[in-house]
């Protein structure tokens, strides 16, 4: 698979099953006629089949915001992949830093969940980034490139594996990482990429960015040589400004 512009729109949880298809179709009706970047939209659970049927007929991808890394068993409250796939969803988000945050999700959990989703033939968007206490003590790309050590730990290839780069001190706080520090990470996840998995792989993966980003920044970080589109929470919950994020990009 060739690396690809990708716009993924994280609605966390918002939204409900009466807004699924006024946002596809208005989404649609802005963004207009085909273009390369490929749109993902990444709804609550309860949302998915919904959005699935909505997306279908415009070729948008729907991933979850998680997923458990085990096929079956005693985990309650826990969605697996086989049920996801059963209704036709195309992959999973992991590792958000809401996750990491919230829930303790591990780097190695996050490789299991990825490595279960392309047993699937599923898609993995791996979430890494760091804290503004992290970045401000220099510490940015050895936390990235720790995380990024224990997701592939896991991974023997990057087969169906996208990355998000997410600062965190970025994420829901209108303050995005300007283009040049997006790009200095990037251009290091892809060079640690290279060194696990050869440049070639490394260069056909697509790394998105995450944090803030808005239809007035996208153009700055799609610019930059190694971003390859965006990871958006708070401007994918409106169908306009999705599409102008998207029309940014194109
Ligand atoms: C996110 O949730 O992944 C995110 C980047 O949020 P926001 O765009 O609101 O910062």
């Amino acid at each position: 698979m060739s690396r690809r512009k990708v716009l993924a729109g994280n609605w966390k949880m918002n939204k409900l099953n009466a807004d699924v298809d006024a946002f596809v179709e208005g989404y649609s009706a802005a963004v207009g006629g085909p273009s390369p970047v490929t749109t993902i939209i990444c709804p609550p659970y309860t949302l998915l089949q919904s959005a699935v049927r909505a997306a279908k007929k415009h070729g948008y991808l729907v991933v979850s915001q998680n997923v458990h890394g085990e096929g079956k068993g005693a985990f309650t409250g826990e969605i697996s992949i086989p049920m996801l796939k059963e209704i036709g969803v195309n992959g999973a988000v992991v590792g958000h830093s809401e996750r990491r945050q919230y829930y303790a999700e591990t780097d190695h959990a996050i490789g299991v969940k990825a490595k279960a989703l392309q047993a699937a033939n599923m898609w993995a968007i791996c979430c890494i980034g760091e804290t503004k206490d992290q970045r401000v003590s220099g510490e940015t790309m050895k936390v990235v490139g720790a995380q990024l050590d224990g997701i592939c730990a896991s991974l023997t290839s990057l087969e169906n594996i996208m990355f998000a780069y997410e600062p965190v001190w970025a994420i829901g706080t209108g303050l995005n990482a300007s283009d040049e520090q997006a790009q200095e990470v990037h251009a290091f996840v892809r060079g640690r990429l290279a060194e696990k998995y050869g440049p070639k792989v490394a260069e056909a993966t697509s790394i998105l960015y995450g944090g803030s980003v808005k239809s007035s920044n996208i153009k700055g970080l799609i610019s930059q040589k190694d971003i390859d589109g965006g990871l958006v929470g708070g401007a994918s919950l409106d169908p306009a400004e999705f599409a102008a994020i998207y029309k940014g990009m194109s």
